[in-house]
């Protein structure tokens, strides 16, 4: 064995300096919490969890040096030093003018689409995520998706850059509507909901170069940038050998602002932000958050919070770091690929993401839920709780009422930051490969109640044949 056959899956870049003990419940312990839950996994207690991959989002462990950074928080009410390191640390690794710290993602999306956005408007972005297009809604915009069409495929595995921008269907949406009713087009670095699939960096040059000819701002969505510099490295031509910090520098250089969430690729468990290089824009940003958020120098963060985003952001650029990071979901999906498990490919940087429609090949999208059902019957099944992204994430259409049916029917299982080991994923892989062998035992999902917003974190729901998974 050479030793790059023995760092094809190099072991983690870390040691376990502290634990948190896991709980094991029964079957009959699982059945009951998952019914209590309205079989919905966003219900259920963590500490009725084994594995939790639910969600890569606030679940991050942090580093030593970030704890340490906790205890140099500055508490002031304004000014916090802790703001300067994070501020001075943003523009150094991202290149943008101003930072307008937020307490998460959203509260950045808030303040974007509300100073930005007239009724009337519309934003194109590369495939929809849930809290982004939910704000550019509220404000009264129209989202129009302009990703490549083989995003939308689960089984196009040969698109190295699936989260690319289709800039034919961009042009004709500048064609149809003019430009002046598009403030910005938002662009997601990786594409979360299309599997955690990258943008190139060709692609963002050229996605800039036309926004910016009719006169269109290029926002990010940052919140995954780190992962997708890692894929820009390994795939795309003339990047073997920049480093992590060159490549996310590089992708930033092209845009007009992003938004992010701290609670991803800053490797911290709660925080965001806001960057723009326009100054009015900024000056009106911190007229925003004072009013939903806090002072424009911690903006819904503690002190401390800022310090460790602060350290967490420069850790994240780590090449060992994030090499292992994104192939522990190449690891999960190979295992899984192994017993058969239908998924979308490439995989991920964050995420495997289960193709619930080919798993459940006897359900229907509309009347069954197939990955809400999907997800439920997998925590039923081995304790491991995942997320549906399917019809039930997708919501409905705000004018005519009727549910959006998107193509990707998925359950994700999304691999928290430096939190588990290869051996926990084996767990997860023999557990969805033996449920796979008895699939067609899985029932569909109705509604019992469904929220009019963001439908999918409280919605609940009851299996259709009385039992989730036929004599389990
Ligand atoms: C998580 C997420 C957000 C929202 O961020 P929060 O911190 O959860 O508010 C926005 N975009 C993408 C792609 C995300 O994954």
């Amino acid at each position: 064995m050479t030793q790059d056959d023995r760092m094809k899956f190099a072991p983690e870049p870390y040691k376990i300096k502290m634990v948190e003990p896991m709980a094991t419940l029964t079957k009959d312990e699982r059945k009951k919490a998952l019914a209590t839950a309205g079989y919905n996994t966003f219900l259920i207690k963590s500490e009725e969890c084994f594995i939790d991959i639910l969600t890569d989002s606030g679940t991050n462990a942090m580093s030593d040096r970030q704890w340490a950074g906790l205890m140099m928080g500055d508490e002031a009410y304004g000014g916090s030093r802790n703001f300067y390191h994070l501020e001075e640390t943003v523009r150094e690794l991202f290149g943008f003018k101003y930072v307008v710290p937020t307490h998460q993602g959203r509260g950045a999306e808030n303040i974007l689409s509300s100073l930005t956005i007239k009724p009337g408007d519309y934003v194109p972005g590369n495939m929809y995520f849930t809290t982004t297009r939910f704000h550019q809604e509220r404000n009264g915009a129209t989202f129009r998706d302009v990703v490549i069409d083989e995003a939308h495929d689960p089984n196009r595995d040969d698109v190295p850059f699936k989260g690319n921008v289709d800039l034919k269907k961009f042009q004709a949406l500048i064609d149809e509507v003019g430009a002046e009713k598009i403030p910005y087009i938002c662009l997601a670095v990786t594409v979360n909901l299309a599997g955690g699939q990258p943008v190139s960096m060709e692609n963002i040059r050229a996605t800039s170069e036309l926004a910016h000819k009719y006169g269109i701002k290029v926002m990010y969505d940052a919140t995954r940038c780190v992962e997708n510099a890692y894929f820009i490295k390994s795939r795309e031509k003339g990047y073997e050998n920049k480093s992590i910090k060159e490549i996310v520098h590089e992708m930033f250089s092209y845009g007009d602002g992003c938004t992010m969430s701290g609670k991803k690729d800053c490797l911290t468990n709660i925080g965001g932000f806001l960057c723009m290089n326009d100054q009015d824009l900024y000056t009106r940003a911190t007229g925003m958050v004072v009013q939903f958020e806090g002072m424009p120098t911690y903006g819904g963060m503690a002190g401390r919070d800022m310090e460790a985003m602060a350290i967490g952001l420069r850790e994240s650029m780590d090449e060992a770091y994030i090499s292992h990071r994104v192939n522990q979901i190449r690891y999960l999906g190979e295992k899984l690929n192994s017993g058969n498990v239908p998924m979308v490919k490439p995989y991920g940087g964050h995420a495997i993401f289960i193709d619930a429609r080919a798993f459940l090949d006897h359900l229907d999208q509309e009347a069954d839920l197939p990955a809400q059902a999907l997800s439920a019957a997998v925590y039923q099944y081995s304790g491991v709780r995942t997320m549906e992204r399917g019809i039930v994430s997708a919501g409905r259409d705000n004018i005519t009422g009727k549910n959006h049916h998107p193509k990707l029917e998925t359950i994700r299982l999304t691999i928290p930051r430096r939190v588990y080991t290869y051996a926990h994923l084996d767990y997860v892989a023999d557990s969805i490969i033996e449920l796979y062998q008895r699939r067609h035992d899985i029932s569909g999902l109705k509604w019992v109640y469904e929220p009019s917003v963001l439908r999918f974190f409280t919605g609940r729901f009851e299996p259709k044949n009385g039992e989730l998974i036929k004599g389990y």
